[in-house]
């Protein structure tokens, strides 16, 4: 048996892993663009504040490839899949035959349409060669530029903060965090951003950015010019399916699979920040890029390719963070826009610093934020993951000590 998986990030690691474990001599053939040995992508924002340093990133060896037995074709990228003839196609031409194939390319992040992009000092943020060239730039910096509201926006942000700089975070949408929490919460993590020295402008669109090699301002799309010497762009990201032939497999916004972690064209599977699968608080597909759940799905996705038939229960959204000094917890869907038979229930707000929101459909809990006081989130998890029919009126819970035995 051969398996190809294409992408060395933690879902593709994680599936070779478990296919090595279940069987001793199947060849498994990993074709990777990135050289540096498989790494935590969340970790690149440590890098970047400078409290890890770069070294500290790999998450397996170097020689990761050579103990498992399997056969690294790093450095490149893979351009098609002939499915007919069960092959990958390579950039430089070359093919890789499969029997069964894994794709685990993750995402890029989503690319901007500005002027000026080409200019020096402007950086996305998904590699470990993004951080080490941020880090690169910061000597002469004194003033950045964030563009995005998001999780990697917020931590580019936080990391040059830390690093000393003076940093703007420009959002498009009215509040950050836009897609893990609703208004009220989101208004609590700005009034927290800017009470710790960040300067945040929200509903601001940028139309692209001057200098003469490297970037000296940021331009709006009012013609506003913010002057800085170093620009972040953290504006979300978009699974990496370019190369997948939409007419033989799948394709909505990532590579559709079922709970076997299979796509619609035989033996080929979809793992990771790539892989669009149901999602147990929407009810629907949806895309999920966390760490957890990539390691999750190429560990089941590993199983169903090596023969042992393993469903996965679905995945969820889900953060934990700490935005300066507020605790911030979200999980499943929390802020359905636009659509009906859903019931908000919400206690707290800026004024005390403490904020609960639940959404219930029916009967039963679909989402939660919780901030400041995050501690019974697990349990608020579990009822959500296991689609646990509330015996209890939503507002009880709420309440910071409600007890939980009264809900099983
Ligand atoms: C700054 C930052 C902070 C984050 N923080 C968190 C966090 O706190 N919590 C959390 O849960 N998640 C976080 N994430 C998200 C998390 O890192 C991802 O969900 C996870 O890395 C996805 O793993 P993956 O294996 O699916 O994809 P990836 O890690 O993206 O790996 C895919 C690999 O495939 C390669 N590839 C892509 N296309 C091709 C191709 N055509 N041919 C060959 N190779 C290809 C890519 O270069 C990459 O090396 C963060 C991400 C970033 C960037």
């Amino acid at each position: 048996m051969k398996h190809v998986i294409i992408g060395n990030g933690i879902a593709g690691v994680s599936a070779a892993e478990v296919i090595r474990e279940l069987d001793a001599t199947a060849a498994i053939t990993m074709i990777g663009d990135e050289t540096f040995p498989p790494y935590s992508r969340p970790m690149i924002s440590y890098v970047l504040e400078g409290s890890q340093s770069h070294a500290k990133l790999p998450i397996r060896s170097a020689d990761f490839y050579n103990e498992l037995g399997i056969e690294p074709i790093l450095g490149q990228r893979a351009a098609g899949i002939e499915v007919e003839s069960c092959q990958v196609v390579l950039a430089n031409g070359a093919t890789v035959p499969y029997d069964r194939l894994l794709i685990a390319t993750g995402a890029d992040p989503r690319p901007i349409k500005a002027d000026g992009l080409g200019l020096k000092n402007i950086f996305y943020m998904r590699t470990q060669a993004h951080a080490a060239a941020q880090v690169a730039a910061l000597d002469n910096a004194r003033k950045a530029v964030v563009l995005g509201g998001g999780l990697v926006g917020f931590k580019a942000a936080y990391g040059l903060l830390k690093r000393g700089l003076a940093v703007t975070m420009l959002i498009t949408s009215g509040y950050p965090l836009a897609m893990q929490v609703d208004l009220v919460a989101g208004q609590m993590i700005l009034a927290e951003m800017v009470r710790h020295g960040l300067t945040v402008e929200v509903g601001v669109t940028v139309q692209g950015f001057a200098g003469s090699k490297r970037v000296e301002a940021v331009v709006t799309d009012t013609g506003r010019l913010l002057d800085c010497d170093l620009v972040i762009i953290g504006k979300g990201v978009l699974p990496c399916r370019d190369f997948i032939p939409k007419d033989r497999v799948e394709v909505d916004l990532g590579v559709v699979v079922d709970e076997y972690l299979q796509t619609s064209a035989a033996n080929i599977y979809a793992a990771g920040d790539v892989a669009e699968l149901h999602d147990l608080a929407r009810d629907c597909r949806w895309v999920n890029a966390l760490w957890p759940e990539a390691a999750n799905q190429g560990r089941v996705a590993g199983y169903n390719m090596a023969g042992i038939r393993l469903a996965y229960p679905g995945s969820l959204s889900r953060n934990v963070m700490r935005v300066f000094d507020l605790d911030v917890l979200t999980v499943g869907n929390t802020d359905p826009r636009d659509e009906d038979g859903f019931v908000t229930v919400s206690t707290g707000g800026q004024a005390n610093r403490f904020y609960r929101r639940l959404v219930i459909k029916e009967d039963r809990l679909v989402g939660a934020v919780l901030i400041g006081d995050i501690e019974q989130g697990g349990v608020l998890r579990a009822l959500i993951e296991n689609r646990t029919p509330l015996r209890l009126p939503a507002e009880r819970l709420l309440r910071p000590g409600f007890n939980f035995g009264q809900l099983l």
